[in-house]
């Protein structure tokens, strides 16, 4: 497989992927279908998202009409927050592995550290709007995570959103079975994450970069946040190489062997979006784009702030 990285089990995991956080029920099943015919053999996926049936559709269409083989294909979900009880773990799985209607995934992810209070109400939050904990520890879960593995549901169990602190807690669990085999986080040029992605690549563990275009449909957004689309030393940069910004955004986690999973509904953003495989960012130009580094998120998780695994109060 070409354009892939290799995880700590062995697998090719591709390094580009196509996102679907907040891809319309209506549109992602036509996005997924796009993705796969100009190349991408990568889906991320959550069980949040509640879209996961028809993002499987868009998968089995392509399947039934010969265009890829299930193996060839490498599929992402993540646990939500509010099965994070051991007990719950391998019924959240099967469900996505359900609405998906998958025999397995290829990697599956816990998709914060922490833990919600269990029920149907997947935000449990109280009067200032914290998160609602459980009372689970994320090393617990974890063992759950890897019983899955060994049932066959999934073929590599990783983490999402985890500091260095939570890593090395994973990695240092008495009776630890499997490494995560990949942190997902999120990473642009405002966030640029370096030492927590050559922590994790130190370790044999790949990143997976989230929000690469700088997330602009988050709906928490305001508008005097900083728009990485439209910043114009991205634009130059662009420019030179006769590329668009979004394909330099992208390009940037390639050459740091970072697997990069931009989300589009549109079918000529998602070809966009993979047409990044014939031009070279120089080493000034990757310099450069560390320089924009701002330390500034997406995803602040102002929501999870008193939970004892937030994980934004490290260092890194
Ligand atoms: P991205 O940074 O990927 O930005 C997506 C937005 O950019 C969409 O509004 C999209 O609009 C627009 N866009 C896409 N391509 C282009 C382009 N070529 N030119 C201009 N605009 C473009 O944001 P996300 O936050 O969605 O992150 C990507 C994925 O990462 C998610 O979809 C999800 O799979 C994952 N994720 C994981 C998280 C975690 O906690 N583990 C948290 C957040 C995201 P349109 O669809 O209209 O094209």
């Amino acid at each position: 497989m070409a354009h892939s990285v290799i995880l700590n089990t062995g697998a090719e995991m591709p390094i580009i992927g196509l996102g679907t956080w907040r891809a319309e029920k209506g549109q992602v099943t036509e996005a997924v279908q796009t993705a796969i015919s100009v190349g991408y053999r990568h889906i991320d996926g959550a069980y949040v998202y509640q879209n996961e049936e028809e993002v499987g559709d868009g998968v089995h269409t392509m399947i039934n009409k010969g265009l890829v083989k299930r193996e060839e294909l490498f599929i992402v979900s993540k646990l939500w927050c509010t099965f994070h009880v051991s007990s719950l773990v391998r019924g959240a799985c099967e469900k996505t592995l359900g609405d998906m209607k998958l025999d397995y995934l290829d990697l599956y992810l816990m998709h914060f550290p922490m833990g919600f209070q269990p029920g149907d109400n997947l935000f449990p939050s109280d009067d200032d709007g914290l998160v609602i904990p459980d009372d689970s520890n994320f090393l617990d879960t974890w063992e759950a995570m890897e019983e899955l593995v060994d049932a066959g549901l999934v073929k590599a169990i990783g983490v999402s959103n985890f500091n260095k602190d939570q890593m090395e807690a994973v990695l240092n669990k008495p009776g630890l079975k499997y490494k995560p085999a990949v942190n997902q986080i999120e990473c642009h040029p405002y966030l640029t994450q370096e030492k927590l992605i050559n922590f994790c690549q130190s370790l044999g563990i790949a990143v997976t970069a989230y929000s690469p275009l700088g997330s602009p449909d988050r709906p928490w957004a305001t508008p005097d946040e900083p728009f990485l689309l439209e910043d114009p030393k991205v634009q130059a940069i662009a420019d030179k190489h006769q590329k668009t910004p979004a394909q330099v955004l992208i390009r940037f986690h390639i050459q740091r062997k970072v697997i990069v999973i931009p989300k589009s509904a549109k079918p000529h953003r998602i070809k966009e979006n993979f047409e990044v495989f014939d031009f070279k960012l120089s080493d000034e130009d990757m310099d450069s784009i560390l320089s924009f580094n701002r330390n500034w998120r997406g995803f602040p998780m102002n929501w999870g702030a008193k939970h004892k695994d937030y994980p934004l109060n490290a260092e890194f």
